[in-house]
């Protein structure tokens, strides 16, 4: 990130120089191109005038011979056939003809010009100023200065020098000023960003992290709290297996009671099954990763399932089993279906009262599938509505555990809806029932 800032600040600064220097040299050049025109019009004007205030030939050459030792321009002085008459640099008898010369045929044609041309070397450039004279000669003022490419090279050194010296400072600023923007990033404490981190740029995404950290806290208290509830559900039917199996060992028990004892062992050990049986469907139920093939289910096969399991219990507690399901057709895990059916009515039955009533109904509704068991049994206090869905959470540890409870079901019911993306809504009264529904798309 520091090599990239850096990358960027040199480009920009370097970019930014070269159209600073280059637009300051066309301005430059510009003004020097206009001063020189005006200075050299200006002389020309002069010089016409004075001529054409002399009468005669041999006074011009004479003023023009006594400019020669004021004027740092060249002035050439030639009649309207092209011959040179006068120049202040050479001597005119020597000089070819200068009617062709562009500067000349225009000024004879037109009465004035201006031109600027480039010496051979290029690094030269002659400006000229030619005018006609009221007697048809003309006067020719040239001025030679360095060209703009000359006075490019000219500056180079300068602009190369003020380059450097920007450059150093510009990498000790940039190197400081990336430690700067990358330091509080570097420093920062992503177990708890602050609120008000300096760069507000970045407080939606510490807001992210903070509210990921808080998940994975949630998420490593319920894998602790599950870790401790599922040693203490297995500790407490085995501290009472293992102390009857060591009363009737060492011949504790009394005549007539080893049946009994027998039959606490016997109810323990299948609590201690369905525990296990219910832990490991739940930890299947946790891994997503691994998608169970999701098939045509009719539920009233499901139903009939259900109540083959449920009506024997039903009748134990004295309550009714009612069912009304059609033909109900879904795209579900047959298991998981079962699962969450017979989760609920058990339930239903289990927290219910002599002579009390379940009924299971399933049904379509707005091409949505509704499974709805309702009850008439003690009911849940709004307190506790929230999170009976939670793992080994119950409303009365020992009536569960008397009825064989292990506190998972409902967590089951839950991972199971989830898994369908269904939904699940609880409607109940304390000591007048429990409605559960749940919709499956
Ligand atoms: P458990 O094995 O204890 O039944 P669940 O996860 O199935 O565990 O249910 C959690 C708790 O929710 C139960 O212990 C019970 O207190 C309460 N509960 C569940 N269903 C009902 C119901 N239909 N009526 C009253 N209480 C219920």
């Amino acid at each position: 990130m520091k090599k990239r800032i850096f990358k960027n600040m040199v480009l920009l600064v370097g970019v930014t120089l070269l159209i600073t220097f280059g637009s300051l040299f066309v301005i430059c050049y510009q003004i020097v191109y206009e001063q020189m025109q005006n200075q050299i019009h200006s002389e020309a004007i002069y010089v016409e005038n004075a001529i054409n205030e002399l009468s005669n030939e041999d006074d011009v050459l004479a003023y023009l011979n006594d400019l020669k030792k004021e004027s740092k321009s060249r002035i050439t002085y030639v009649s309207n056939d092209g011959t040179v008459l006068f120049d202040t640099v050479m001597e005119s008898s020597t000089m070819e003809n200068h009617g062709k010369r562009p500067e000349i045929a225009d000024a004879l044609a037109n009465g004035y010009t201006f031109d600027v041309r480039l010496s051979d070397t290029i690094s030269k450039q002659t400006y000229y100023y030619a005018v006609r004279l009221d007697s048809g000669c003309v006067v020719r003022i040239a001025y030679t200065s360095d060209s703009a490419i000359a006075l490019f090279f000219n500056i180079l050194p300068y602009i190369c020098c003020v380059y450097i010296v920007v450059i150093i400072i510009m990498v000790s600023w940039v190197s400081s000023m990336t430690s700067k923007i990358v330091n509080p990033i570097n420093n920062l404490d992503l177990k708890e960003p602050a609120d008000d981190f300096e760069y507000k740029e970045l407080i939606p995404l510490l807001a992210r992290i903070r509210k990921q950290n808080e998940e994975q806290q949630r998420n490593e208290q319920i894998r602790r709290e599950f870790t401790a509830n599922v040693s203490h559900e297995l500790k407490t039917p085995l501290t009472s297996i293992s102390g009857y199996a060591e009363m009737i060992e060492t011949g504790m028990v009394m005549e007539g009671d080893e049946k009994k004892f027998a039959g606490i062992i016997h109810k323990e050990s299948l609590r201690l099954m369905n525990l296990v049986e219910d832990t490991i469907r739940l930890s299947k139920l946790d891994e997503k990763k691994i998608a169970i093939e999701k098939e045509d289910v009719n539920l009233l096969k499901v139903v009939e399932d259900v109540k083959n399991s449920i009506i024997p219990l039903a009748n134990k507690n004295k309550v009714t089993f009612v069912s009304e399901c059609g033909e109900v057709h879904i795209d579900a895990v047959e298991l998981m279906m079962n699962e969450l059916i017979l989760n609920l009515c058990n339930n239903a039955v289990k927290y219910n009262r002599p002579n009390g009533q379940v009924t299971l109904r399933i049904f379509k509704e707005d091409e949505k599938v509704v499974i709805q068991v309702i009850d008439t049994g003690i009911g849940i206090s709004k307190d506790n509505q929230d999170r009976i869905f939670e793992r080994f959470y119950r409303v009365d540890k020992s009536h569960s555990r008397q009825t064989g409870g292990t506190g998972l079901g409902l967590a089951i019911v839950k991972h199971v809806v989830e898994y369908h993306n269904g939904d699940i809504a609880i409607d109940s009264e304390l000591d007048k029932g429990t409605k559960i529904t749940v919709t499956l798309v």
